[in-house]
């Protein structure tokens, strides 16, 4: 039977007023999955309404007392487990193995924001005169409206309701309309764990309708965004009017070094993750192969055989799935054609995979690597987003590998293989992102600071600095003294 979503505001799952729904396919056989619904305005009001109301409430608990909804929400997760795998495998099309993985990463997100309640912790600071004190507080900002991608679509809600909700804020999801069902899925689980009505809600629909509306309406505090760069450019403007809080995790272009002493079956081997994890759809994925000339055909024969070993197709069994929809198979394959058109190579790959008539109709893409890339080519500037990587051969100049690493628009992962120690620490002095990767595969942990330099976005989750992202810091101001009029500011008017 085919599912049917609806919205899910209050505490309760609610039609739409518009009575619209949109349609939602699986990236695997191209059929159809579902109909979610289309929220119009008024619903966007009456959800943001919902949430700023409960917010009153859901502050006045200590964080401790709120830890107990998620920890309550964890242990929900944790026993119908294999029903989120189940979809995040039809929703996604993510190979079985990923999406376990994706599950323990949901978990293990939400336990870390339940156990940082009793570490949310402000400061008391001398005043300027004795028997003055300042108390720091750290106080909620109200209503996080919470917009996510549909590449991780379960890790990405649970990285931002956690800390939202730990720290006395409400929420609102806001999914990506590729994957409304994994954001539905887990707000069911809160609405079991029994988080009061409002304090975390779901709208699904159409950007046009309610996109510019959600990120410019008056009671909203925070907007925590995981998307494209050009989205977090239209988010900045369109939320200026409102001056929220912005939480931009943007678009990645992540150059993978391989130095002449590296480890290269371990680099490889990382290689083989760093690209081809959820097909390349990954912030963090490599884009730009750097490799080091002694080495260049050794590794790229290496990583080449091994790439010839993955099984693509159904994600119940293969190592790499679809892409997400027909669009995103366009957009690879513009890339690639382009790359060709401006003298790189295809030497694997490039075009869609022969798969079995059930699969036909899916968004499948060959693992693809191109060589003889330029620095300056699209396939080394854009975010290619799928399974395809351009490799350049570099010389034995270090200070020069790093300035095409930097040279730039994005700045999140970066991933660098070497042995020699004092290159690892110069690149860690000196490259410019967010993340840096020496010899060992991703993704960021949730004690780790994701964070991007450049149009890779602002702010940052995870770790205690994300945390702190959701909270404002407010200053009470006391004289303790008999005294308090001792203050020359105060006129001596009688
Ligand atoms: P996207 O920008 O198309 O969409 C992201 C979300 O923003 C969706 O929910 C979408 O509906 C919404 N959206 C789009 N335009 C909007 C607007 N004008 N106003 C309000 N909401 C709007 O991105 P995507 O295709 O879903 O995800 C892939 C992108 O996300 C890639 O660029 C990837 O690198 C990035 N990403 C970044 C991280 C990170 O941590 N930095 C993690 C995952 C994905």
């Amino acid at each position: 039977m085919e599912k049917i979503q609806e919205l899910f505001i209050n505490g309760e799952w609610v039609k739409p007023s518009s009575e619209e729904y949109l349609t939602k396919y699986n990236p695997s056989t191209g059929e159809i999955y579902g109909k979610f619904a289309a929220a119009s305005r008024d619903d966007a009001d009456r959800i943001i309404d919902a949430a700023y109301d409960a917010q009153k409430k859901w502050e006045k608990l200590t964080s401790v007392e709120r830890s107990k909804y998620l920890y309550k929400l964890i242990d929900l997760i944790r026993q119908d487990r294999e029903s989120l795998e189940e979809l995040l495998m039809d929703e996604v099309g993510k190979p079985k193995r990923e999406a376990v993985q994706e599950v323990d990463g949901v978990l293990d997100q939400l336990q870390f924001y339940a156990e940082f309640a009793r570490k949310i912790n402000g400061d008391v600071v001398e005043g300027t005169k004795s028997e003055r004190i300042i108390y720091q507080y750290k106080v909620p900002y109200g209503v996080v409206l919470a917009i996510t991608p549909w590449n991780f679509p379960a890790a990405m809600v649970a990285r931002k309701i956690g800390p939202a909700l730990i720290t006395g804020n409400t929420v609102v999801v806001k999914p990506s309309s590729d994957t409304p069902f994994t954001a539905g899925w887990i707000v069911e689980k809160a609405r079991q764990a029994g988080f009061p009505p409002g304090t975390i809600n779901l709208i699904t629909g159409k950007g046009s309708v309610v996109g510019d509306y959600l990120t410019s309406h008056k009671k909203v505090s925070v907007i925590t965004l995981t998307g494209e760069s050009k989205t977090g450019q239209q988010v900045m403007k369109s939320s200026s009017s409102i001056m929220a809080k912005l939480i931009l995790e943007l678009g990645g272009k992540a150059p993978f070094i391989v130095w002449k002493d590296a480890d290269l079956e371990l680099a490889a081997k990382v290689l083989m993750w760093a690209k081809y994890w959820n097909a390349g759809q990954s912030c963090i994925a490599a884009e730009r192969l750097y490799i080091h000339e002694d080495v260049y055909d050794k590794f790229l024969n290496l990583f080449l055989e091994k790439t010839k070993t993955l099984k693509i197709g159904d994600p119940r069994n293969s190592d790499m799935g679809p892409l997400i929809n027909n669009q995103a198979v366009n957009k690879v394959s513009g890339f690639v054609e382009n790359a060709i058109s401006q003298g790189a190579k295809v030497i694997y790959g490039g075009g869609k995979p022969e798969l079995s008539d059930r699969l036909s109709k899916g968004f499948f893409y060959m693992p693809t690597i191109i060589t003889d890339v330029k620095q300056n080519m699209e396939i080394f500037r854009e975010e290619i987003f799928g399974p395809v990587i351009g490799a350049m051969k570099v010389s034995d100049d270090f200070n020069e590998v790093i300035e095409l690493a930097n040279d730039s628009d994005y700045g999140l992962a970066s991933y660098l293989f070497t042995k020699d120690l004092s290159l690892a620490m110069k690149a860690s002095r000196e490259i410019k992102f967010g993340e840096l990767y020496i010899n060992m595969p991703g993704p960021e942990a949730s004690q780790g600071y994701h964070t991007g330099f450049r149009l890779s976005g602002q702010a940052g989750e995870n770790s205690k600095y994300g945390i702190e992202e959701y909270v404002k810091v407010k200053n009470i101001y006391i004289d303790y003294s008999k005294d308090p009029t001792k203050d020359e500011v105060i006129p001596p008017y009688t």
